[in-house]
């Protein structure tokens, strides 16, 4: 199998059912993993996207209390919602796009199998531990249902992770707990005795893991994980107390769920078998013999679950899948200074604003503007002129100023390509390639340079004066339209974009589309 065939499964971070996804969702790990994914299918790889809703995890339950919704109804809703959202943004699921797959009693038996191979081969440790109990409402608290400060930055953190500095804090190392729910509930650390996994086990393998794959973690996310190697690596639990959830396979544990950051390898490979048309056996896209890519794109505060965790369960498994390629992790989008929040109201539904601009216009401008090494700022009308100034106006002039170059040719024209112009369109392609490569993926220096090359043709459209210079100038528009296709949906829609493709000596005419304008709406 080379490169060039083997097939590549992408997934962004399953998306919690607590509400719908909104711009910041978007332009971390939703839309560059789609723009991802639909590059390397121009580049001829066979790739499939796909994820799932995460309908397990504590925020559903902290969610559907504050808006005051059975947590099913609630889950529901918003599978819904992200469906749609999908559907707004144009982000293909599966090969033939079969939306979000169901949670049903395939997911979950898939999540239990998952736990018990791995229960039965002695990967787990029973402990007994202390974990923070709220007296009045009677339930162990973990993750979203606890609040306080995190150990490792001393900011206020949910249980779990650090949504701040990152680091893990299970079980009672949170410092000052307090139940999300009702603040006033007086929290007692009670005994309970749970499976969990010991990380520090796999410390050589991990180690190696990373230093075989340093180059394709962004500074931020290698930092953490060198904090995290550096001291004793953490227990991590694998059932917890609780009734939200798919149920503890282990008759050794009643009353317990797995705990739901378990679940995200299995609800991956059920949901790339489910992408790929749901025949034959659950595991075979990930198995180690079917040799896929494996490429997650996640926030950094889910590094210590999808880069760390969800590796070790993998290792766990002793070769039986395969191993990712690469975590791709965004930072955080904030909007007009200050960071997203749902529960403070403090956001941009992604639906919402896909009502109101063409989606290719905020696909192109999330991919421009996206927090991919630090965070960056979202706020609409610097949308609006950024989007009008720099895409739409110089494009459509262009896409005129072309209308114009090729209006008298008679029907059945073809013109000759030169070497300088086949040189020309070869530079674009590789600076396009090199943006896109694991190493220093960077959607915004690909779309910086898409629009460069706007400039550039719309420049060199009046300076056409042979039959040979118009052949170059439809190789060039053609390349930019190849280039230009992974950000759009429906403005390159009917053109099989070939990054790969030797590039010809003659050329007919070439069709270049007109973007839509911001005030144009509603999406076709
Ligand atoms: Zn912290």
């Amino acid at each position: 199998m080379t490169d060039a065939t083997r097939p590549v499964v992408i997934i962004p971070a399953t998306p919690t059912s607590n509400g719908d996804l909104h711009v910041g969702h978007l332009a971390g790990p939703y839309l560059s993993a789609d723009i991802y994914a639909r590059y390397l299918r121009a580049t001829g790889r066979p790739v499939v996207y796909t994820t799932c809703t995460d309908d397990s995890q504590s925020y559903v339950i902290t969610s559907a209390n504050r808006l005051g919704l059975p947590k099913q109804v609630l889950v529901d809703k918003s599978t819904s919602e992200i469906g749609h959202t999908y559907e707004a943004m144009g982000a293909m699921l599966g090969n033939v796009n079969r939306g979000l797959p169901p949670i049903d009693d395939t997911y979950r038996e898939t999540v239990q199998r998952f736990v018990t191979e791995l229960r039965d081969a002695g990967k787990f440790e029973k402990r007994t531990l202390k974990m923070p109990y709220a007296t009045k409402a009677g339930m162990y608290l973990y993750d979203g249902l606890v609040s306080g400060v995190c150990p490792a930055c001393y900011a206020g953190s949910c249980g779990g992770v650090c949504e701040g500095c990152g680091h893990p804090n299970n079980f009672d190392e949170l410092l000052d707990p307090r139940s999300t729910m009702d603040p006033d509930d007086p929290i007692e650390m009670r005994e309970v005795t749970i499976y969990v996994l010991p990380l520090e086990r796999y410390r050589e393998r991990l180690t190696a893991y990373y230093a075989e794959h340093a180059a394709v973690w962004r500074p931020h996310p290698k930092q953490l994980i060198d904090e995290l190697l550096s001291g004793p690596l953490p227990d991590y639990p694998v059932t917890v107390p609780g009734t939200w959830g798919v149920d503890s396979p282990f008759e050794d544990t009643p009353g317990q769920i797995v705990y739901p950051w378990i679940e995200a390898m299995p609800a991956s490979i059920y949901s790339t078998w489910w992408s790929l048309g749901a025949t034959g056996d659950v595991d075979t896209p990930w198995l180690a013999e079917t040799n896929p890519e494996l490429i997650y794109f996640h926030g950094f505060d889910n590094v210590c679950h999808w880069g760390v965790l969800d590796l070790v369960l993998l290792m766990a498994h002793d070769g039986k899948y395969v191993l990712p390629s690469a975590n791709v992790v965004n930072e955080f989008y904030d909007l007009d200074g200050e960071k997203f929040s749902t529960s403070r109201g403090h956001l941009v539904w992604g639906a919402d604003l896909l009502a109101d601009v063409p989606r290719d216009l905020v696909r192109f401008y999330l991919a421009l503007t996206g927090p991919e090494f630090q965070r960056t700022n979202f706020n609409r009308s610097t949308m609006d002129h950024i989007t009008t100034t720099r895409l739409v106006r110089p494009w459509n002039e262009l896409a005129e100023a072309v209308e114009r170059a090729v209006a008298d040719l008679p029907d059945g024209t073809v013109l000759p390509t030169t070497e300088r112009g086949r040189g020309r369109a070869r530079a674009v392609i590789e600076r396009v390639k090199l943006c896109f490569r694991l190493e220093h993926l960077s959607l915004g220096r690909a779309a910086e340079t898409v629009l460069a090359q706007v400039g550039r043709l719309r420049a060199a459209v009046s300076d056409v004066d042979s039959k040979e210079a118009l052949g170059d100038l439809m190789l060039e528009l053609r390349t930019l339209l190849a280039c230009a296709s992974p950000f759009f949906v429906d403005t390159t829609e009917g053109i099989t974009p070939d990054l790969d493709a030797e590039l010809p000596h003659e050329i007919a005419p070439v069709r270049f589309p007109a973007l839509p304008t911001i005030e144009s709406g509603t999406n076709p």
